[in-house]
């Protein structure tokens, strides 16, 4: 038997996560290691590890999700700006093997820059924050 991925187990509720939204073919989760705060990561319930292996319910509902996700960030940050990306395959630096988007909101920070030629913080999650800023999201 093939093990699910990381993104399978989270979306059962066999590994915890700060849950943000939910439909019936994706589900929304706060990145543990945030490029931004409130960066989101929208999945598809159904486990492939590029767009192109979706069927075509399960990608287009993907985009549902994100357009929900955004709603619910843009309230919350007060924004109408985000950064989307999705790395399509490892050698696009995908790490886990399950399409998900990245969909961080972007507020004004005295210059414009794209965000992925931007490290990420490596400091330990803090789980507190994450939970307490999941709570609100599923609130707006
Ligand atoms: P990628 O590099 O596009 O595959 O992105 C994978 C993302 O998953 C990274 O931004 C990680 O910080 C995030 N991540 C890994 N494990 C977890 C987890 N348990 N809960 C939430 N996000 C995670």
């Amino acid at each position: 038997m093939v093990e699910s991925t990381l993104f399978t187990k989270i979306i059962r509720g066999e590994i915890p996560s700060s849950k943000v939204a939910e439909g019936e073919e994706w589900y929304a989760f706060l990145d543990i290691n945030p490029h931004r705060p409130g960066h989101t990561l929208v999945v598809p319930k159904e486990e492939a590890q590029r767009i192109s292996e979706l069927s075509d319910e399960s990608r287009r509902a993907l985009l549902d999700g994100v357009i929900e996700v955004q709603r619910r960030l843009s309230v919350e940050f007060e924004t109408t700006d985000f950064t989307v990306n999705l790395n399509d395959g490892p050698l696009a630096g995908q790490e886990v093997p399950h399409v998900h988007f990245h969909v961080i909101p972007r507020v004004a920070e005295g210059t414009r820059r794209p965000m992925w030629t931007q490290k990420k913080d490596s400091a330990e999650p803090d789980f507190a924050i994450l939970a307490a800023l999941a709570e609100r999201l599923q609130t707006h």
